[in-house]
């Protein structure tokens, strides 16, 4: 899914071509990926956008009169591009918006199950839309995430990948983070020192700048990712083989030794107020017998 850098690599590269020229046609959109319907897309033929703006992994295309607004989440496998006049569009997109003079925003998705979303919408709705996100990743800052950690008795990836408290950050660039931070994915957030605070805001900003920087640049997951989806390879910090720990929806990457203190995670581990070590070695000595 892209998160905080794909979807704002993806921003700058839209937000001059949405403006040069007003909308021609809006529409046509698949009918599980249009989730409004009142205005209708057609409200925005003939209005000019004002350019792309982003809201955690959101898109926002607002109209330059400051009506409407064109909201879209790519969620895990959408993919947005701007075609320039004369090129070949997809026969059948998942959205589409055709300017005059030529060029087009398309929306396509992969696989049978559309979940991607476009939305069109007035200021006010899209602000009661976006109103649980949580403060952006980017530049948080220790003291703001201090605070925020203070306040959630949580395991560290899955508060980070929790939109209403950091908005931006999933699961691949949890792994990023959390690896650059020296921080085992299942610490509590509220076990912290000062220092560990700092250093995972420090992790937070500049992994997600490393992320933007190449992805602006059209690098790919292979490179761009250190440690996500990187199970076996060795940990460039410190060779050991990257582990991983699978849970029913999603999967965590990490190195044992630079991040868990060589101690494997297990999807059991932090049931029921039992601590760590206790847990991870009957949870490791399951997984033996397996
Ligand atoms: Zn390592």
């Amino acid at each position: 899914m892209p998160e905080l850098p794909e979807v704002e690599a993806l921003r700058r590269a839209l937000d001059e071509p949405v403006r040069a020229f007003p909308v021609e046609q809006a529409g046509p959109a698949h009918v599980a990926t249009l989730k409004t319907y009142d205005p209708p897309l057609s409200a925005l033929e003939g209005r000019r956008l004002a350019g792309a703006e982003r809201r955690a992994k959101r898109l926002l295309f607002p109209t330059e009169d400051g009506e409407l607004v064109l909201l879209i989440h790519l969620m895990s496998a959408g993919r947005l591009r701007y075609l320039g006049a004369g090129a070949d569009g997809p026969k059948t997109p998942a959205f589409r918006l055709r300017f005059e003079g030529g060029g087009q925003l398309v929306l396509t998705e992969g696989g049978p199950k559309k979940r991607a979303g476009v939305w069109l919408l007035s200021p006010e709705a899209v602000a009661a839309e976006l109103e649980h996100l949580g403060p952006e990743a980017l530049g948080l800052g220790a003291e703001r995430l201090g605070e925020i950690l203070a306040d959630q008795p949580r395991r560290l990836h899955s508060l980070l990948r929790d939109q209403r408290v950091i908005a931006g950050i999933g699961r691949a660039w949890a792994n990023e983070i959390l690896h650059e931070a020296q921080l085992s994915p299942f610490a509590p957030a509220q076990g912290l020192s000062t220092g560990q605070v700092r250093t995972l805001a420090e992790a937070i900003d500049s992994e997600l700048a490393r992320g933007l920087e190449l992805r602006e640049r059209g690098a790919k997951d292979a490179k761009v990712y250190r440690v996500h989806d990187k199970l076996g390879e060795p940990c460039f910090v410190c060779g050991t083989p990257i582990a991983r720990v699978d849970f029913d929806e999603h999967t965590i990457y990490y190195c044992p030794s630079c991040q868990t203190g060589g101690r494997r995670l297990t999807p059991y581990w932090g049931f029921k107020g039992r601590g760590w070590d206790e847990v991870a070695m009957t949870s490791r000595r399951k997984t033996r017998r397996r």
